[in-house]
């Protein structure tokens, strides 16, 4: 996969509060083109396993219990630089410290409940891309 690409989840708070059409609005006018996207409720272990790599932190379980507990929407991006603009148009984690014209800002709840996922690297970005989508879906 390129490295123009990111990946990005709307969060089961974000989709209960029917916020994915302002969600990806946001993300649309930020330049991003959807390149895939899949409406679907992770089970507990999926979402373990997707966030495994935080399985130590004291916050894990309720993240698990969280991203598990309703429907999300999984999407693959494109853009130049699209990992580093991506984490710039979301905010930050806490959206108590989300700049102002940020998807968190706008629409998060809390430090966990935060509306969106948004890759950290190029390396991750494939991975949890491949994680949710099969080679035929990301043409
Ligand atoms: N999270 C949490 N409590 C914390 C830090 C993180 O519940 O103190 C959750 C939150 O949903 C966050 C996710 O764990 O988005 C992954 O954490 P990370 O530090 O990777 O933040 P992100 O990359 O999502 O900004
Ligand atoms: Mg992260």
């Amino acid at each position: 996969m390129a490295t123009n690409r990111t990946f990005t989840m709307i969060k089961p708070d974000a989709v209960e509060k029917n916020y994915i059409g302002g969600i990806l609005k946001m993300i649309n006018d930020a330049g991003f083109k959807i390149v895939a996207m899949k409406y679907t409720q992770l089970s507990k272990e999926v979402a373990g396993e997707f966030y495994e790599v935080h399985k130590e932190r004291p916050f894990y379980g309720e993240l698990v219990d969280y991203m598990s507990g309703g429907p999300i929407v999984a999407v693959i991006l494109e853009k130049d630089n699209a990992v580093e603009d991506f984490r710039t148009l979301i905010g930050a984690t806490n959206p108590e410290d989300a700049a102002e014209g940020t998807i968190r800002k706008k629409y998060a709840t809390d430090i966990s409940a935060n509306a969106v996922h948004g890759s950290d690297s190029d390396e991750n970005a494939e991975i949890e891309s491949n994680f949710h989508f099969t080679a035929n879906e990301k043409h």
